[in-house]
């Protein structure tokens, strides 16, 4: 299969060669360049800064305020505080941590949101 742009060097064919899980090499079919690249997921690539939050006006049980707390720099008691009238800011992050935020919020059933917004 072709790639586009060809090679670099003569403008040749390039063919690409999986090394191990991300890495390729990719080299031209008739001189010597060659390169190895790795293949990164979007949500590698995302530099966001994410900030997760608890929705306001919601009452945790003191399972859901332990789960928090052990994924939050936020201590027990600050989010047993949290439980007012105002969104509370229990985590900040890149986008890979915050994916397992958000996966452990989803199973305790915990209201979050994440700003801004989160596609994964
Ligand atoms: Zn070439």
């Amino acid at each position: 299969m072709k790639l586009e742009p060809g090679c670099p060097d003569c403008g040749n064919e390039l063919m690409t060669e999986i090394e191990g899980g991300r890495t390729f090499v990719v080299s031209c079919t008739s001189c010597s360049w060659s390169a190895v690249t790795s293949y990164f997921s979007p949500i590698e690539q995302d530099n966001t800064l994410y900030h997760v939050y608890l929705e306001k006006n919601r009452i945790l049980t003191s399972e859901q305020i332990r789960t928090t707390a052990k994924i939050s720099p936020k201590s027990y008691l600050d989010i047993g505080r949290a439980v007012t009238d105002k969104e509370f800011l229990i985590f900040e992050g890149n986008a890979i941590e915050a994916q397992q935020i958000k996966r452990i919020l989803e199973e305790q059933k915990i209201a979050f949101f994440i700003v801004p917004e989160f596609d994964y």
